[in-house]
């Protein structure tokens, strides 16, 4: 696949903060845009068709796979996630960087695809925190949390296939770290000389 912007991924085990870092993010780079997956899994309170996911029959979701509409798609807690691949192209060939919310499954598909991308895990600081996250939720019994965090933690031991890794422990600490490596990316020689074609001719001349 031929780009020009650049494609983020970023996975994390539920309750590390990863929606929120991403959500932050993209407030305040106006370059960058955030994948909307297909998901068969069932709307949560407060979630909106088209705004968190597009949310999709279980037989649409297969039919789409056999058109080959995703670039990637995993299940994860016996629900099918997957991404749009004509959007991604899109928002890409139009100059975004674009970010992925994936798990490793998916990560690992998107990395045989386009070996450019740049992937980032999101950890939490403890154990405790993460329990604690989960629990302040308050949308699960301990018995669920329990097996949430058996998940999260086969979920974080995929960290060593990622480029970067955010330790989510103060928030702002951890949104400086994601905006940097956006940021360092962005004045990466390949970026600039898209971004200042004219001006680095100028120069020279
Ligand atoms: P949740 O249902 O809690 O929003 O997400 C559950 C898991 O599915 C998270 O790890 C999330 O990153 C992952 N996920 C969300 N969308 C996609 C997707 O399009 N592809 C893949 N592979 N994973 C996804």
């Amino acid at each position: 696949m031929t780009t020009t912007g650049t494609l983020y991924i970023v996975s994390a085990p539920s309750g590390a903060g990863k929606t929120s870092l991403v959500k932050a993010l993209i407030d305040t780079m106006a370059q960058v845009r955030v994948s909307v997956s297909y998901t068969t899994r069932a709307m949560r309170p407060g979630e909106v068709d088209g705004v968190n996911y597009h949310f999709t029959a279980r037989e649409d979701f297969v039919e789409m796979l056999k058109q080959g509409d995703f670039l990637e798609h995993a299940e994860v807690f016996g629900n099918l996630y997957g991404t749009s691949h004509s959007w991604v192209k899109q928002t890409l060939a139009k100059g975004y960087d674009l970010i992925l919310e994936i798990d490793w499954q998916g990560a690992q598909q998107v990395r045989k695809l386009v070996p450019d991308a740049k992937s980032i895990f999101i950890l939490p600081p403890t154990h405790k925190d993460l329990r604690q996250r989960l629990h302040n939720r308050g949308q699960d019994a301990d018995d669920v949390i329990d097996l949430r965090m058996q998940q999260a933690i086969a979920e974080m031991s995929h960290y060593v296939e990622y480029d970067y890794i955010v330790i989510n422990d103060q928030f702002a600490t951890a949104l400086d770290d994601l905006k940097a490596i956006f940021r360092a990316n962005q004045l990466r020689l390949e970026s600039q000389q898209k971004r200042h074609t004219q001006l680095l001719c100028d120069l020279l001349r």
